[in-house]
């Protein structure tokens, strides 16, 4: 049984009734660390030292600011003895980049930050310990934060999508056909063109393109769907399905999806 959580959904400016976006993947494999990641980990009753991978897609602060209070955390309450092995994946210059982000927010605390982690900037590798192996790939991004996606592949053959942070590219339409799902971002409406965000203009003719494969949005630019305020959620074809934070799927041997809604 894989089971990917959501326990945030929102893109930079936390939409009313949203939290940053983040992805956890069987309970220990975590795609990007926001700000608000601590308090998304406690709402689900889990520690930081239960996180054994921890996967970067690009340095915007919405994905990378939360490092800190993640490895301060873990250092002085979850795993003060350090029994507990973490292993970053990330581009190369990184692990000084988000090293850094440590030595400014907390000085003279986290000045072992990159002892802590087994670093590795590979663009392939298997998750040893887990069943899961991925291929990080470039995406359609603000250029200065090195943005990429990640397709992740079980062993039992299920493929998932995650696209970071990406406008309509064809790094990620080449690899949408075989994804069993898509995580895709929706960070802008349809008020202009954003060639570094899907627009739900954008996720409309995706999810035209590639039916066959289970699209969840996430890094919502709209207030959560019981919210008047702010951008309202968009109305997406049925086959797309919108994430709303603490949202969930499970799929099982047979390759079935199941979506838990947490509302
Ligand atoms: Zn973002
Ligand atoms: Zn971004």
């Amino acid at each position: 049984m894989i089971r990917i959580d959501f326990l945030g959904t929102g893109n930079a400016f936390t939409p009313s009734g949203r939290l940053h976006a983040l992805t956890l993947i069987d309970g220990k494999i975590l795609i990007d660390t926001p700000p608000t990641l601590i308090t998304q980990l406690r709402r689900k009753g889990l520690k930081t030292s239960e996180i054994e991978y921890l996967l970067f897609t690009h340095w915007h602060a919405d994905h990378t600011f939360g490092f800190p209070f993640f490895m301060l955390e873990r250092k002085y309450i979850s795993d003060p003895k350090r029994e507990k092995d973490l292993k970053i994946y990330l581009r190369p210059g990184g692990k000084e980049k988000i090293s850094n982000l440590c030595n400014i927010g907390f000085p003279g605390s986290l000045e072992d930050v990159e002892k802590m982690a087994h670093w590795h900037e590979e663009e392939m590798c298997e998750l040893a310990g887990t069943n899961w192996s991925f291929e990080r790939f470039p995406v359609c991004h603000t250029p200065e934060t090195d943005p990429h996606g990640y397709e992740l592949t079980h062993n039992t053959g299920i493929k998932v999508l995650h696209c970071g942070d990406s406008g309509p590219c064809e790094e990620i339409e080449s690899r949408a056909e075989s994804a069993d799902v898509v995580i895709l971002e929706m960070g802008m409406p349809d008020i202009g063109k954003f060639p570094y965000h899907y627009t739900p203009s954008d996720v409309i003719n995706f999810s035209n393109k590639f039916p066959k494969s289970l699209v969840l949005v996430t890094h919502n630019f709209a207030s959560s769907k019981n919210i008047s305020e702010g951008f309202r959620v968009p109305e997406l074809p049925k086959e797309v399905y919108q994430l709303e934070d603490g949202d969930a799927i499970e799929i099982n041997e047979n390759g079935e999806i199941k979506i838990i809604n947490n509302s």
